[in-house]
């Protein structure tokens, strides 16, 4: 088969074309395929007839669409069909593998009609085509009428597929769909508004999720940072993160040409301006943003627009000034801390600050914080926080005070002592999104040196004992990173100790088995708290790990598909070789991508310093599709434990792996590598290297590593 992918500005590659977004054409593509071949475009076929050595096809016009937007995908496939209300609705796959489309099908029928909705327009085209790759790249995109995707985020096999696999499936489908309306049918002028068209995609794709499937916590799990491996999920802290080093950039930024247009799809784009985007809806109200989303989508169709149309449409609907409160936050790099103190008589002095992590004398900036707050137990009440000081009255001295209500705005609160004691008595009463935008705070605060690490151990040891997921993950997060600065320290056998004396409690009362009527949470849970807890080297989890695995050689039917990766990951952390090599035949033999990926990551987890550098080898091989053979030199220099052995090999290997990556993906590539190591001097080694043989597009990658 063959599929194109064009943006940001590969469209030129395969037809002569005026190849920026502002350009809108109407394109009509013909092709001359083999017969057996099932040919795909954004229109329907409109005529298809029989010539020498194959079949001629020509595809209906389109509309006035941007040049990046233009797909052709063609090969030995097969199809489910169905129909959402008048549109023709398809997922095309490699042979035999479109019955496992079946649950994207629904998905997409589903979200069709909430976006036909949604945005007050029906989606424009004839049909929509879901189509599944099987290598080529890793994620997906969102090509009008024709989206393509990495096979293992639209393919959902209920024999062997995870419920995590299902949520992303879910999740990358209504980010891909929102795109349909927001990047295709209105189009941003260039590509500065980039942040903007992914932003709200984004935001919309998880808004849709959690609106049909409240069970998964999309939200919660939105806050939390994911493993930086794997290039899915979009995390609000992740981006807090970025944004509070030296390096970050503002969201709307300076794109003058093709390089930079694709060096702008990073962190900072997709999950600060969803961030945004969410915390702008909690503040004009849901009804009222979906106002102003309408009337800009119905005065820009078919054509291009800027984030100034947006904000006129939402101050029209609001009434509130939406441009003068986004400027801050999408012209300036960074975001804000606020802090608490109480005064007499009731009034609580806020301030803010610019918060930031290693960035000594950081240029001073101030926002216009659209702030929430409740006095705990009463309902929430918000301010336009627009000077850098700000007074609440009427705050009871015996009251705790929670500001950024459910943690849904993007910015971080540091209370005084009183104040924080006051939190601390009061935790059970707080919403789990609270507590762990509590969490996030100030786990935040001892990377920034602005707090003692005993300050977060304070806090975990006062939250109700209840195993809240996304509680547990951040805390999981926390605790792994802390793990690996200790890598090779007397202190790691008593941290580990202390880790698992938190967390293990939490895996008691799940169990090991998955019990029928538990919430999807619950499951997530045990996954993570089983991988984390094999880490920690928690001897009862290992063994029960290795039981299961030998169990599930004799029948894979007794291993639940959620516990696989776990299983797989932890046996492999601790495996000999013979258990290895059995992990990568296993790997090697199944034909489904998502099966292959858990093998393959488990396979480098191996601590064994002989099995760590054979797992690096397979990145030479052709065993795994490109983009994901690269991943297994990252994935190997952070769990392997072995940081020093992944960079040896990925220099002296360094021309054929970049071979394998992306535009992005060169310039990040090797600094991503350093992002394991804990010891000061890897950054001048960084630098070093950086300056004889890395591209000048990866300086921004080579200064943030160190502070990661
Ligand atoms: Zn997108």
């Amino acid at each position: 088969m063959l599929g194109t992918q064009f943006e940001a500005t590969d469209a030129r590659r395969m037809f002569p074309c005026w190849d920026e977004p502002s350009f809108r054409a109407r394109f009509q593509l013909t092709a001359v395929v083999p017969e057996n071949f099932l040919a795909v475009s954004n229109m329907p076929v409109e005529r298809e007839s029989k010539v020498d050595g194959g079949k001629e096809v020509r595809f209906a016009m389109t509309p006035s669409m941007a040049s990046y937007l233009n797909v052709f995908v063609a090969g030995e496939l097969d199809l489910i069909e169905g129909k959402s209300g008048d549109t023709q609705i398809r997922v095309i796959a490699t042979r035999n593998k479109a019955e496992m489309g079946r649950y994207a099908l629904q998905a997409t029928a589903q979200i069709l009609q909430y976006y036909n909705d949604y945005f007050g327009v029906a989606y424009p085209l004839p049909k929509l085509d879901q189509i599944a790759t099987p290598g080529g790249f890793g994620g997906a995109m969102e090509n009008w009428g024709g989206i393509t995707y990495y096979e293992s985020v639209l393919l959902f096999d209920p024999k062997t597929s995870s419920d995590a696999t299902r949520q992303r499936i879910y999740e990358v489908v209504a980010h891909e769909m929102a795109h349909q309306w927001f990047g295709d049918l209105v189009t941003m002028a260039w590509w500065d508004n980039l942040w903007l068209n992914e932003g709200f995609a984004s935001w919309m794709g998880s808004k849709c999720t959690a609106h049909f499937n409240p069970q998964w916590e999309v939200w919660l799990q939105k806050d939390m940072p994911r493993d930086p491996t794997r290039r899915v999920g979009i995390p609000k802290e992740t981006a807090m993160e970025g944004d509070a080093l030296s390096t970050t950039h503002p969201i709307q930024q300076k794109i003058s040409n093709e390089a930079e247009a694709n060096s702008a799809f990073d962190d900072i784009t997709y999950k600060k301006g969803q961030s945004f985007i969410r915390m702008l809806e909690s503040f004009l109200g849901e009804d009222v943003f979906r106002e102003g989303i309408r009337q800009y989508i119905a005065q820009h169709k078919y054509s291009n627009s800027t984030t100034a149309d947006l904000w006129s449409a939402l101050s029209n609907s609001s009434g509130k000034p939406v441009a003068e409160i986004a400027a801050g936050w999408t012209e300036q790099p960074g975001f804000p801390v606020v802090t608490v103190a109480r005064k007499d008589g009731g009034k609580v002095a806020l301030k803010q600050e610019r918060f930031t992590i290693h960035y000594p004398n950081a240029p001073a900036l101030q926002w216009k914080i659209p702030l929430t707050y409740s006095i705990v137990g009463k309902p929430a009440a918000s301010l336009l926080m627009t000077d850098t000081t700000a007074e609440l009255s009427d705050v009871p001295v015996e009251r705790a005070l929670k500001l950024n209500v459910q943690g849904a705005g993007n910015y971080r609160v540091q209370y005084d002592e009183a104040s924080w004691q006051l939190l601390l008595g009061e935790l059970a009463k707080l919403s789990v999104p609270d507590r762990v935008n509590l969490l996030s705070d100030s786990w935040a605060f001892v990377q920034a040196n602005r707090a003692p690490l005993f300050t977060y151990f304070e806090l975990i040891k006062k939250l109700p004992a209840t195993a809240e997921l996304a509680e547990r993950q951040q805390i999981i997060n926390a605790f792994d990173y802390i793990n690996r600065l200790v890598i090779g320290s007397e202190q790691r056998a008593s941290f580990q100790n202390y880790a698992r004396s938190i967390l293990r409690p939490s895996f008691d009362q799940l169990g090991w088995e998955p019990r029928s009527n538990e919430p999807p949470r619950s499951a997530t849970l045990r996954v993570d708290l089983i991988n984390v807890l094999g880490d920690f080297n928690d001897q009862e989890i290992i063994t029960g790990c290795r039981q299961r695995f030998q169990k599930f050689l004799a029948d894979p039917a007794s291993l639940a598909p959620d516990l696989r990766p776990a299983v797989f990951n932890v046996v492999s952390h601790h495996a000999d070789e013979a258990t290895w090599m059995k992990l990568h035949e296993l790997g090697r033999k199944t034909t489904s991508m998502e099966e292959k990926q858990n093998y393959y990551d488990a396979l480098t987890r191996a601590t064994d310093p002989k099995l760590a550098k054979r797992a690096l080898q397979i990145a030479l091989t052709g065993e795994l599709p490109t983009s994901r053979a690269l991943y297994m030199v990252s994935s190997v220099a952070r769990y392997s434990e072995h940081p020093d052995i992944a960079w040896q090999f990925a220099k002296a290997h360094m021309k054929e792996l970049l071979a394998k990556a992306d535009a992005l993906g060169v310039n990040r590539y090797a600094p991503s590598l350093f992002l394991f190591f804990s010891d000061p001097i890897r950054i001048e080694e960084l630098r070093a290297y950086a300056k004889g043989n890395l591209p000048p597009g990866s300086a921004a990658s080579t200064d943030s590593a160190p502070d990661r």
